[in-house]
């Protein structure tokens, strides 16, 4: 079985001596009580990379960025190349959040693009795919999915994807174990006949809205390799609580 993952997506929140902050709490709460066979990541906008790297040197958790370009050098102002974020000590980006698709026009192509990039350049692609509220209520969450996976992840795809359905994000409002076991059960079915047997090993998150009181439900549903969390991610204590309810 891949061992489980947290991964907390900071988002556009506070300034580098918060995540320096931050991730102190996380790393003395692990060091406390230390947990073994979670890998854990944390996200924080790109101008705290560094800076975070430095207080992580030496401590389990790894560093991830929120999103990177589809190329790796070149005339895009304002973008952060892949090997950028290696340079930096990231190991993970997330690529196609919901928040990039509607703030920046990402479509699935783009994505696809990016998943490669970050891959040649060493780094794990967190992909994240799900659907809006106006797609569900019309019955298309697994037609739309089922597009995400097939545009979004390119062939040969090694990284991890993140079932995040929109409508749960920065809610409050949890998929249900059952949706969640329904829809993650489909999702493996899309990934085998994507890409065959390396389909069946693919770590599939779920993220919208995980807390501290959800957690241990979501994350004990089978084929559920772990999590992908926004809001409770920037709470030390309720991140280091979902952290421990993998079980
Ligand atoms: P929330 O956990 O705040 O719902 O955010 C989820 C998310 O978008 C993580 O990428």
């Amino acid at each position: 079985m891949s061992t489980p993952i947290i991964v907390g997506n900071w988002k556009m929140n506070g300034l580098n001596a918060d995540s320096v902050d931050r991730v102190k709490q996380i790393i003395a709460g692990l060091t406390a009580e230390p947990v073994s066979g979670v890998e854990v990541v944390v996200c924080p906008p790109f101008t705290h990379l560094s800076l975070v790297h430095q207080t992580l040197n030496g401590s389990t958790v790894a560093l991830g960025a929120q999103d990177c370009h589809k190329n790796d050098k070149g005339a895009h102002t304002g973008d952060i190349a892949p090997s950028m974020l290696r340079d930096v000590g990231t190991s993970h980006v997330i690529l196609g959040h919901s928040e990039r698709r509607r703030d920046h026009g990402e479509v699935d192509e783009t994505v696809r693009e990016k998943a490669v990039s970050a891959a040649q350049a060493g780094l794990t692609p967190i992909v994240c795919i799900g659907e809006t509220e106006d797609q569900r209520q019309s019955g298309q969450t697994e037609d739309t999915l089922g597009w995400q996976i097939k545009g979004s992840l390119p062939d040969g795809f090694t990284g991890i994807v993140a079932y995040e359905p929109v409508w749960a994000i920065g809610t409050g409002l949890a998929a249900t174990p059952d949706d969640i076991r329904t829809t993650v059960a489909f999702i493996r079915a899309e990934l085998v006949r994507q890409f065959g047997d390396a389909g069946k090993s693919l770590r599939i998150l779920y993220g919208g809205s995980v807390d501290a009181g959800n957690a241990a439900s979501i994350l004990s549903l089978p084929d559920v390799a772990g999590a992908l969390v926004g809001g409770a991610s920037l709470k030390p204590d309720a991140f280091l609580s979902i952290i421990r309810a993998v079980p």
